[in-house]
C-alpha cells in the first residue's frame, strides 16, 4: 500500500541511495558541471532525515511527508537542484493530500513533480536535464494507469522509464543549466540530475512493502 509509512520509507531509502551514490553523482557533475551534485543532494537529504526523525506523530497524508522534503531541500540545497527538487516535491505534495495513493494519485504525484521542475527551470525534453527523466516517468505512469495498472505497478513503470530517460541523456547536448556552457562537449556523459531522479523513483519502488 502506498500510504504514509510507504512515503516515509521512500524518503529514507532515497537518503540512503543518495549517500551511496554521492561520489558517482558528483563525478557526473564534475564532467559536465561544477562537481557538487552528490554533495548538494546528500546535504539536503541528511537534513530531511533529521527532520523526519524529529516528527511525532506521523503525518496523516502522503503529501505532508513530501512537503517536509520540499521545504528542507529548498532551504538546505544550494545550486540549481535545490529549488528544482523543492518545487517538484511541493507540487507532488499538493497532488497527494490523501492517506494513501491509488493509481491516478501516483500519476498525479509524478506529473506534479514534472510540472514543478518545468515551472521552475523552463527546460523541455531533450535538453539534457532532470526533465528527461521526469517526463519519461510521467508518460509511462499515465500510460500504465490508462491500461488499468495498480498503483504499485504504475510506480514501477514510472521508475523503469525514469532510468531509461536518464540513460538517454548520455548522448544529448545540454542546452539548459551549467552543462550548456560546454556545448557539444557535454555529450557522452549522463546528466547528474536525471541520474538522481532515477535514484529517487527507484527508492519509491523499493519502499513498497
Ligand atoms: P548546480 O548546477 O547549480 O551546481 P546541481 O549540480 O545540484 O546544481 O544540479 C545540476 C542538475 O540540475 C543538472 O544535472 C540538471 O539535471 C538540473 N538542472 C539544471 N538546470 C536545469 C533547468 N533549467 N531545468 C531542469 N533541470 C535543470
Ligand atoms: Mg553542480
Ligand atoms: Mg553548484
Amino acid at each position: 500500500m502506498l500510504d504514509v509509512s510507504w512515503a516515509v520509507r521512500w524518503v529514507r531509502l532515497t537518503a540512503e541511495a543518495v549517500g551511496l551514490a554521492k561520489a558517482e553523482l558528483t563525478e557526473l557533475d564534475r564532467r559536465i558541471g561544477d562537481g557538487d551534485h552528490g554533495e548538494n543532494l546528500d546535504r539536503g537529504y541528511r537534513a530531511v532525515v533529521e527532520r523526519l526523525d524529529a516528527l511525532d506523530p506521523e503525518p496523516e497524508n502522503v503529501g505532508d511527508v513530501l512537503k517536509l522534503v520540499a521545504t528542507t531541500l529548498m532551504s538546505k540545497v544550494g545550486g540549481a537542484s535545490g529549488p528544482l527538487y523543492g518545487t517538484a516535491y511541493l507540487r507532488a505534495a499538493k497532488a497527494t493530500a490523501v492517506p494513501s495513493l491509488d493509481a491516478s494519485a501516483v500519476v498525479a504525484l509524478v506529473e506534479g513533480a514534472l510540472d514543478g521542475v518545468t515551472a521552475r527551470g523552463k527546460a523541455v525534453p531533450g535538453e539534457k536535464t532532470m526533465v528527461d527523466a521526469w517526463q519519461a516517468a510521467a508518460d509511462a505512469a499515465a500510460a500504465a494507469a490508462h491500461e488499468g495498472a495498480s498503483a504499485e505497478e504504475v510506480l514501477r513503470r514510472a521508475s523503469t522509464a525514469a532510468t531509461a530517460g536518464a540513460a538517454s541523456t548520455t548522448s544529448m547536448v545540454a542546452t539548459k543549466g551549467r552543462a550548456s556552457y560546454l556545448g557539444d562537449r557535454s555529450a557522452g556523459s549522463a546528466d547528474p540530475g536525471a541520474t538522481s531522479t532515477a535514484l529517487i523513483l527507484d527508492a519509491a519502488v523499493r519502499a513498497v512493502g
